[in-house]
């Protein structure tokens, strides 16, 4: 029970960096620290009494309205401060770990990630993957349609990619049109078949924008898992994937490569 609150009341950031982004873990849990902090107040209050040799019931009794103001005024009101800061390092979280165009996380983030499931990955023997992903020709969207195009084009990758995303998943842009998809406890051989159907997906897909441009674009990826290669570092890990996509793309693009297939 100590250790649940210590661990609770602990004022740094958790390590975990994976469940602090989606919901308001920080709102929630400011509110019922500074919730707990009021009732401790509170409690201490009617010790100071005692120790004064004043009797807090019949005073409670004989001043109900004040005490209900000065209990339920500490608890609400340190809850509800205590809900604000919380909400405002969510949003700073999220500036500092998110790409601010597509809403994926950002390479900081996916890099804390991976060392944080590497260590995890190494103690169960267990298999993760990545996939580099690049579009195709983007540069040429680009000069065809305008930049903002090519913006709302990131914008649908993105949201493809993250519906493609499995609970445990990483999905993160990490330069201007590449994007790593991370995958926990998954071979080699399945990341293939997830990135052939992203890759599928997009090639099939009209990206229609706002200016009525109706745009097409393909993408190429490369797969590289830490089982294969014994891979020591998820730095490795991405170079392997690197290697593969430059094979993709010297294949004609538009095509998946793992990395045992490039060698
Ligand atoms: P390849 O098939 O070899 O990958 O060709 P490419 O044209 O996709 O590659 P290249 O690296 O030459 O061009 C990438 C382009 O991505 C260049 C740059 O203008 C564009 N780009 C980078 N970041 C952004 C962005 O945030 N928004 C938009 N609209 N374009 C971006
Ligand atoms: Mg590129
Ligand atoms: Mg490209």
């Amino acid at each position: 029970m100590f250790t649940f609150l210590a661990k609770f009341m602990a004022w740094e950031h958790s390590s975990s960096l994976s469940t602090s982004l989606v919901n308001h873990k920080n709102r929630n849990k400011r509110a019922v620290q500074f919730f707990l902090v009021a009732m401790g107040l509170d409690l201490l209050f009617v010790l100071v009494e005692l120790a004064a040799g004043l009797s807090p019931v019949t005073d409670i009794c004989r001043h109900p309205w004040l005490y209900s103001y000065i209990f339920l005024g500490t608890i609400t009101g340190f809850s509800f401060f205590g809900a604000m800061i919380g909400s405002r390092e969510d949003q700073l979280e999220n500036l500092a770990l998110r790409d601010s165009l597509t809403g994926l996380f950002n390479s900081r983030y996916l890099w804390a990630r991976m060392d944080e499931q590497w260590a995890t990955g190494k103690r169960e023997k267990s298999t993760s993957s990545l996939v580099l992903f690049d579009l195709d020709f983007f540069k040429k969207v680009n000069d065809r349609h305008g930049h903002p195009v090519g913006d709302e084009v990131l914008k649908r990758v993105g949201q493809t990619l993250q519906h493609a995303a499995r609970r445990g998943d990483t999905v993160a842009r990490i330069g201007g049109e590449e994007f790593v998809f991370f995958l926990p406890n998954t071979s080699a051989h399945d990341t293939a078949i997830i990135a052939d159907r992203i890759r599928e997906t997009i090639s099939l897909a009209t990206m229609a924008t706002h200016g009525r441009h109706h745009v097409k674009i393909t993408i190429s990826a490369g797969v590289a898992s830490t089982k294969e290669y014994s891979v020591t570092t998820p730095h490795a890990l991405y170079s392997l994937a690197d290697q593969a996509l430059y094979r993709a793309k010297e294949q004609g693009r538009n095509k998946v490569i793992t990395c045992s297939k490039a060698h």
